[in-house]
């Protein structure tokens, strides 16, 4: 059916979370989700909490009626923060300076003085009964194709701890995640339709990702608020996939034209979003006294030098860094895959010391991932380890003190924890004896083109010569 948007009084905004690319928010843990064995497991059980009202939140009695058993499960990576026994640590300036680039690209206002607040979670995902938030900017916009969609806040927050198990008595959590720096975004309810809500998801997604943020699936989550003339807000969550917004918005429409009709009580709800579009009862909408102030740490301040700084460090869209890249002479696969893995600030870095592009773009994206299956590692421990390295060794090749055709054999032996000087030693070979060996190669099987001789020769002088020296002269011996 044909929808008249505007006609039925559709009301939609977006909230978006996004884990950020740092350790966590009030420890010095690292953000690492773990998927070995626990070092230890503690248990514990929750009660609804009242609010500052003085009430106890529906939310919260909805939750603790279920009366659960809450199990966590710690690592070596994991404190006594994340258990609740130890007061926060002031908060990760990292993640703090990462939230303000993100304020920036939303065209927000920044809040200059703000208070850490807790907000009751009953559902055991948080240790401690709530979650840290904290207001960081407000007032911002992001352009659309249907018009300036509006950014209500932008809060800096706490991930929660995440569900290995649940039954009937008792759920299962890793204290893994609990803590992890994460920013949501609140758009004013300005989505004209389920193309729009996609679109604007999209559109906030992208300037997400250009900031240092986590990459991959379970790293952004997205939930979306309808409501139609008539009927209460129902906020749907659990969104990893911008595409099905349509679908969802749409079902929702119809869903809530039909209670209308039905002549029922309703109620504000929260509702999970099933794969086909269509959404699930979840539990009541959280009403107001879901939230008290933190006494354990001290206001927030954002000072005038620090935002300036963010500005000065303010990351670009991908929509402007793209034709530049290409202008550039990279190929369109690498660019995808920079943005993908989030690599185009360090490929900047290394294009200025050498203005290689494809080569560059070959060593940082494809190099990690042959080295992390050759040498059985993982690819996380390769990156770091060439990261490291990675602009010393280009700095050797721009001054000559080693060839192009050996980096490869390099960043190898340097993922093999191999020292720097160590490393780039190679059997130097004299030129005229190579040239020998290759004539001989050529006489061995006459009437071949350059380029099977090219296969025969590296095969036969694989580490002793480079590929394009070993062209120059299998051509120069072809003439
Ligand atoms: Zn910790």
């Amino acid at each position: 059916m044909t929808i008249d948007y505007a006609g039925i009084g559709l009301k939609s905004g977006l909230e978006i979370h996004q884990q950020l690319d740092s350790h966590k928010l009030y420890c010095n843990c690292p953000f690492l989700l773990r998927q070995d064995d626990p070092d230890f497991t503690i248990t514990r059980k929750l009660h609804a909490v009242a609010g500052e009202a003085g009430e106890v939140d529906v939310a919260a009695a909805h939750e603790a009626g279920l009366d659960k058993e809450f199990v966590y499960q710690g690592y070596d990576t994991t404190c006594l923060v994340e258990l609740d026994e130890e007061p926060p640590h002031e908060i990760n300036k990292m993640a703090l300076k990462i939230a303000l680039h993100i304020s920036l690209l939303l065209n927000c206002k920044i809040v200059p003085l703000s208070q850490i607040m807790r907000k009751t979670v009953i559902d055991g995902s948080n240790t401690s009964g709530f979650q840290r938030t904290v207001l960081i900017a407000r007032d911002g916009y992001v352009e659309t194709s249907k018009g300036k969609v509006g950014i209500w806040f932008l809060y800096l927050e706490e991930d929660a701890a995440r569900t290995v198990s649940e039954d009937k008595n008792r759920k299962t959590y890793r204290l893994d995640r609990l803590g992890g720096p994460m920013v949501e975004v609140v758009t004013a309810p300005d989505i004209k339709d389920a193309e729009h809500a996609k679109e604007t998801a999209l559109k906030i997604g992208e300037i997400l990702r250009s900031a240092s943020v986590k990459r991959g699936i379970g790293t952004i989550r997205q939930d979306i608020n309808i409501s139609i003339a008539g009927h209460p807000r129902a906020e749907i969550k659990g969104f990893q996939d911008p595409k099905i917004f349509v679908d969802v918005v749409n079902k929702e429409i119809e869903r809530q034209i039909e209670e209308i009709k039905s002549g029922k009580e309703l109620v504000p709800e929260v509702r999970g979003a099933n794969d086909d579009g269509s959404t699930k009862f979840l539990r009541p909408l959280p009403g107001s006294a879901r939230m008290y102030p933190e006494t354990d740490l001290p206001l927030l301040k954002i000072s005038k030098e620090m935002i300036n700084e963010a500005k000065k460090t303010l990351p670009r869209l991908r929509s402007e860094v793209e034709p530049e890249l290409r202008k550039e002479g990279l190929d369109d696969q690498f660019i995808d895959l920079l943005f993908k893995q989030g690599k185009v600030g360090l490929y900047r870095e290394l294009y200025y010391l050498l203005p290689k592009g494809n080569f560059i773009a070959k060593m940082i994206l494809l190099f990690p991932k042959e080295f992390a299956t050759k040498k059985k590692m993982d690819v996380e421990e390769v990156e770091k380890i060439l990261e490291d390295n990675y602009a010393s060794v280009l700095n050797l090749l721009v001054k000559k003190k080693i060839k192009e055709s050996h980096i490869k054999e390099i960043l190898g032996r340097l993922v093999e924890g191999v020292g720097l000087e160590e490393a780039i030693k190679f059997e130097s070979v004299d030129v005229a004896d190579l040239e020998e060996e290759i004539h001989k190669i050529i006489k061995s099987k006459p009437g071949l083109n350059a380029n099977a001789y090219m296969g025969l020769v590296m095969k036969d002088l694989k580490g002793k010569i480079g590929g394009k020296e070993a062209m120059e002269i299998i051509k120069k011996l072809m003439k």
